[in-house]
């Protein structure tokens, strides 16, 4: 089957693109450039779910008719700070802001926060749209919690202040082989990956 991914962000694609093919995914990944282009979407829901279906249903409209839509709406959630930086994750320090000020403001909320009460997660929601009309959910969440100073190179966004559960190092210091293991968007893509064995019996 042929999955159109409803992103524009590059790092996200690459990530969907490595992992269906690590897993065996039985599709053919293509990005939203082939259908030309992920159309702009304003994020007006108020939880990822919601974001993540207005995404898929902006790209269903350009795809062929048999083909599939899969749109990512994922965020970082820190509990000391109720939640946030959460769905406005990639707006954090204002529009406009780029990952690296939305680390700073991050690390700056969190200055002087004690070990203990560092906790947060990533949460990724991936809306499946099939060529039936049909809209699916799946999601992911991985736990951890906000380093003290950024480390590290790899990854994006918010990977280089954050450490996930059972690891000292945050997930721009670990290989990107470890971060597909443990990643919210690893745990969403594995529930997808369930759904459709489970059709491909029926
Ligand atoms: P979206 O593109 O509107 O879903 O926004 C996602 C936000 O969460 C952006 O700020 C990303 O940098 C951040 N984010 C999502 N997934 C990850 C991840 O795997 N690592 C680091 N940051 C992430």
């Amino acid at each position: 089957m042929k999955l159109y991914l409803a992103s524009s962000n590059a790092h996200k694609v690459e990530e969907i693109r490595r992992m269906a093919a690590a897993g065996g995914l039985p599709v053919e990944v293509l990005p939203a450039s082939d259908a030309g282009g992920m159309p702009e979407v304003e994020e007006t829901e108020p939880d990822f779910a919601g974001n993540a279906r207005l995404k898929a249903l902006a790209l269903r409209e350009k795809v062929p008719p048999d083909a599939w839509v899969l749109a990512d709406d994922s965020g970082f959630e820190v509990e000391a700070l109720g939640g946030a930086p959460g769905v406005r994750s990639a707006r954090y320090a204002g529009e406009g802001a780029g990952d690296a000020d939305n680390r700073r403001k991050l690390l700056r909320e969190m200055a002087g926060v004690p070990d203990e009460r560092r906790g947060g997660r990533f949460v990724c929601v991936l809306a499946l749209a099939g060529p039936d009309g049909g809209l699916r959910v799946f999601e992911g969440t991985c736990p951890g919690r906000v380093a003290g100073e950024e480390r590290g190179g790899g990854g994006f966004g918010y990977d280089p202040v954050f450490v996930p559960e059972g690891f000292d190092q945050t997930f721009a210091e670990l290989s990107s082989a470890t971060k597909d293991r443990h990643s919210h968007r690893s745990a969403a893509l594995r529930e997808l990956a369930a759904w459709l064995r489970e059709q491909a019996l029926q």
